[in-house]
């Protein structure tokens, strides 16, 4: 048989109070792709994201990661293999890039042998030494980043990854997920910016209200009739 998808979300709903977050939602991701999730403040996208870590339990449907339903014990052993860029990362002044590093290795359970070549690949590594304190702000974002591709993720997850990113910065962030994708690696990416990182994207799936209401390439989407006029203008 084929292996599981890495991810895979079969009619997921989460509500809180009277309000449906997500609504009904399936979809999978694939060894190597990357899908673009688009959709304005409030549409679910954080929650499917959060779903997708196991960090909040799925109301109706099932959420899969790794071939585990994410609540399940044996997910938990699986989620060092679950890279996460949230939207904004806290990341200690007083501890320097690799100690930074360091901490998430150990929280994750890796070895951190390998941290300095990944303070290399997002372009820090003579910043190693240094407090984060001190970093610019695209400083920080690369150590974010380098922090999310611990022990090479299967899965990537991305909250709005290229907001306020400079242009350098952003340029190693489309290698960087490339070459991710090309060691399988599944990505998914929340962002208001369709338009940019859509076509870095396999596949996008546009959310309103909690609910799937598209779901394809670029050039599907552009074909697709009925799509809010915020989603169309970024096509
Ligand atoms: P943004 O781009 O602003 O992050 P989003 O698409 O990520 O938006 P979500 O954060 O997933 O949207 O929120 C979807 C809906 O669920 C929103 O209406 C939000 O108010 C609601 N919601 C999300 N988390 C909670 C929570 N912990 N408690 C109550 N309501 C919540």
């Amino acid at each position: 048989a084929s292996s599981p998808a890495p991810v895979s979300l079969q009619a997921v709903t989460k509500i809180y109070g009277d309000q449906r977050a997500v609504d009904g939602v399936s979809f999978d991701l694939h060894p190597g792709e990357c899908v673009a999730l688009a959709g304005h403040n409030g549409a679910g996208k954080s929650t499917l994201i959060k779903l997708i870590l196991g960090l909040i339990r799925a109301d109706e449907g099932r959420v899969m990661a790794l071939g585990h339903d994410t609540c399940s014990p044996a997910a938990a052993q699986q989620r060092r293999h679950i890279g996460y860029l949230p939207e904004t990362v806290a990341l200690h002044p007083s501890l320097t890039g690799i100690e930074t590093l360091a901490f998430y290795a150990k929280l994750k359970g890796l070895p951190t042998k390998d941290n300095a070549a990944l303070l290399s690949r997002v372009g820090i590594a003579q910043a190693a030494k240094r407090r984060v304190g001190g970093y610019s702000k695209g400083m920080r974002q690369r150590l974010a980043l380098a922090q999310a591709l611990l022990g090479q993720p299967r899965i990537l997850l991305l909250d709005e990854p290229t907001t306020g990113l400079d242009p350098a910065s952003r340029l190693l962030f489309y290698e960087i997920l490339d070459e991710l994708r090309s060691h399988g690696a599944a990505i998914l990416l929340s962002t208001h910016a369709l338009a940019e990182l859509g076509s870095q994207a396999d596949r996008v799936i546009v959310m309103q209200s909690g609910r799937k209401i598209a779901d394809g390439s670029l050039g599907d989407l552009r074909r697709q009739a009925g799509l809010p006029v915020r989603i169309r203008v970024t096509l």
